[in-house]
């Protein structure tokens, strides 16, 4: 272990104390460090690296390395910039080896860069090693402070707190390493059944900031990301707990209710329908809260498994609260179901932000159809015995406790067809009873995807044409409203199919009754295409469609390529999708499969957790040592270990 002289005779840091013990860290940055939960020397050396990756420590750059993640260390012998074309600007430092030849390291965009390198300056580089003719240039390269301790084979990205660099927190992280006086520093105990995942702090955290190597290194990470993992299902635990305590009202379901109930629904349930709906029943007849996640791909009919549900609800005279995503998609379900329910005393209503009743505490069973958003606002409903929320994936664990307690206790079904990773579900739903759809109703055929390039569109016009010639319908999705002229606007393309096809518009601009009025007519079949923004993106039903057109599909995400596509084929007729833009990787996962699972965990794959999980509601922004795309045995584990032993906080 390299301590320096100066770090063995200076005292011991109290792991408790304050940052500010650290040379270099002023009132600002440490306001700047506690506004990311850094506050304490243990803090500090509890703030994990987020990523790591096996690297080869080289004296000089090798060929048999290229293309390979190296560390090298040289000295700078030249800093030259240049500007590429497109004003692009480029440095160049050109590092010496004492062990063979040297190397080049560009860095583009980064003009200050050029007055940061003294010739004669020793610096360790990482990055990917590439041969440029006869020169060695490491690309992506990250040149660590001068002094920094290097860790061994592997490579730590750090997540940087706001206004403080990576390589700062590194700097004091490798402080406090030496300094800690590691014989206060305890880590609390993992919950029982998990002591193989334990280790001391020192061994451990040591492990994690300066690994030999990357077994190490993975060996701690396990045990951080049990501690992480411990600690979302405790709160998933408290969830459940919470909700299996609470009473709520029963609603029992006989065989002459049932009997009434499945004459409601215009078709017969699938099996699987049938078994969601037992399952439903049986829970919402208990004396506790019900709770249960619904699961079903896009078109596998989970708003019939819903309706049924409500209407053992409604049938006691309760209310039941239905939340869709969009308003369109209420207003669509109110239209269908109060169809359904056409001739019953069940008021079916509409509350949206556009459409908001009069009075709602008469007398009588209600089923409100609304939007997430409305929830959120102080709407209070009369004798609420059941919500629904519907296509909501990103609800975590903590929003949706926040949901429930504002009701007399309610049942709740939570409703999702964007298929999310295990991982994911376990922590967001990890509080819930799963129930899952797999059949689709009879005659149902997933709905295979294919790209076109967007100079094609001509063909696209041309699919739109056949698919109206023989009858069917064609959803048209454009990114944005586009009404000051965008390119791809909703508008804009509606204006040029508008000519050649009976064609109408949507878009969340409007008003409620005139969208309506459009959904009508292309439902009726007075139109043949409907040009629409995302707002059809999920659970528009229109039976005869069967073709999609998505305008500039590279802008949208996996999950929404997937709904889209589900808008069609709906009918007994096969339905199509055409992604009109470049080939993204995104766009080739939607085309290479319809399975949503698999699709699910690609996207993950694809944007990284980040973004799916970087929502401060889905609990997962604060993971740095879980992987929740690899770790799935691990958040199994550590369930277990979780729901065995007693009530936790
Ligand atoms: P999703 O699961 O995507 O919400 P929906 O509930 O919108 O699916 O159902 C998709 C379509 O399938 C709707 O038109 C619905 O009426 C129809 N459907 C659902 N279940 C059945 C069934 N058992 N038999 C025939 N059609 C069904
Ligand atoms: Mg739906």
């Amino acid at each position: 272990m390299e301590a320096s002289a100066e770090s063995v005779a200076a005292p011991r840091l109290d792991p408790d104390a304050p940052l500010t013990v650290l040379g270099g860290i002023g009132p600002s940055t440490q306001r700047r460090l506690a506004a990311a939960g850094l506050r304490t020397v243990q803090d500090l050396i509890g703030w994990v690296p987020r990523r790591y990756r096996a690297l080869r420590e080289l004296d000089a750059p090798d060929e048999a390395a290229v293309g390979e993640l190296v560390r090298l260390r040289g000295e700078v012998i030249a800093c030259r910039s240049a500007w590429l074309p497109g004003r692009r600007s480029m440095v160049t430092v050109t590092f010496a080896c004492a062990g063979g030849p040297g190397f080049d390291v560009p860095f583009f965009q980064q003009p200050w860069l050029k007055k940061a390198y003294a010739p004669g300056q020793q610096r360790r580089v990482e990055g990917t090693l590439q041969q440029k003719g006869r020169r060695f240039v490491v690309h992506g390269a990250r040149v660590l402070p001068a002094g920094a301790v290097p860790t061994g084979e592997v490579q730590l990205r750090y997540a940087e707190v706001d206004g403080v660099s990576a390589a700062r927190l590194q700097q004091w992280i490798a402080l406090c390493l030496d300094r800690v006086d590691w014989t206060r520093l305890v880590l609390p105990p993992l919950p029982a059944g998990l002591a193989a995942y334990d280790g001391s702090a020192e061994r451990l955290l040591r492990a994690m900031h300066r690994p030999a190597d990357v077994a190490e290194h993975e060996h701690a990470r396990r045990h951080f990301a049990v501690r992480e993992a411990a600690e979302l299902f405790a709160t998933v635990e408290r969830a459940r707990r919470a909700r299996a305590r609470r009473a709520a009202r029963p609603f029992p379901v006989d065989a002459a209710l049932a009997a009434r109930i499945l004459a409601r629904i215009p078709f017969a349930l699938t099996d699987d329908q049938r078994t969601a709906v037992d399952g439903l029943w049986q829970r919402l007849a208990g004396p506790s809260a019900m709770g249960v996640l619904l699961q079903g791909d896009v078109g596998t009919g989970k708003t019939a498994v819903a309706i049924a549900a409500a209407l053992a609800v409604l049938a006691r005279g309760a209310t039941v609260a239905f939340l869709a995503p969009t308003e369109l998609l209420a207003e669509q379900h109110a239209a269908v179901v109060a169809g359904w329910l056409r001739g019953s005393d069940v008021r079916v209503v509409l509350c949206t932000a556009s459409s908001r009743p009069a009075e709602l505490d008469a007398a009588g069973p209600l089923l409100v159809f609304g939007t997430h958003a409305l929830f959120g606002a102080d709407l209070l409903l009369p004798r609420l015995g059941l919500v629904v929320v519907d296509e909501q994936h990103r609800f975590g664990v903590q929003q949706r406790m926040a949901l429930v307690q504002k009701g007399d206790d309610p049942h709740v079904l939570v409703m999702t067809a964007t298929p999310i990773p295990r991982t994911l579900a376990l922590v967001l739903f990890g509080d819930l009873d799963a129930i899952a759809l797999r059949q689709r109703p009879p005659g149902r055929r997933a709905v295979r995807a294919f790209q076109l390039a967007t100079e094609r569109w001509p063909r696209a016009v041309q699919s739109i044409a056949r698919a109206v010639r023989r009858g069917g319908r064609v959803f048209v999705v454009c990114p944005a409203v586009g009404e000051d002229g965008e390119k791809g606007g909703v508008v804009r393309v509606h204006e040029a199919l508008a000519p050649r096809f009976r064609c109408g518009l949507v878009h969340g601009r409007q008003k409620a009754a005139e969208r309506q009025a459009v959904l009508t007519a292309f439902r009726d079949g007075t139109l043949d295409v409907l040009v629409g923004t995302t707002v059809l993106e999920v659970g528009v039903d229109v039976p005869d469609a069967t073709l999609v057109v998505v305008v500039a599909a590279h802008r949208f995400g996996i999950a929404t390529l997937h709904q889209l596509r589900g808008r069609t084929g709906r009918g007994r007729r096969r339905g199509i999708a055409l992604l009109c833009g470049p080939r993204t990787e995104r766009i080739a996962a939607v085309c290479a499969t319809t399975d949503g699972f698999e699709l699910a965990e690609r996207d993950l794959a694809i944007r990284g957790s980040g973004e799916l999980l970087g929502t401060a509601q889905s609990g997962f922004a604060d993971l740095r040592a879980l992987d929740p795309v690899d770790d799935l045995d691990l958040l199994l584990e550590v369930r277990r270990a979780v729901q065995a032993c007693g009530a936790p906080r």
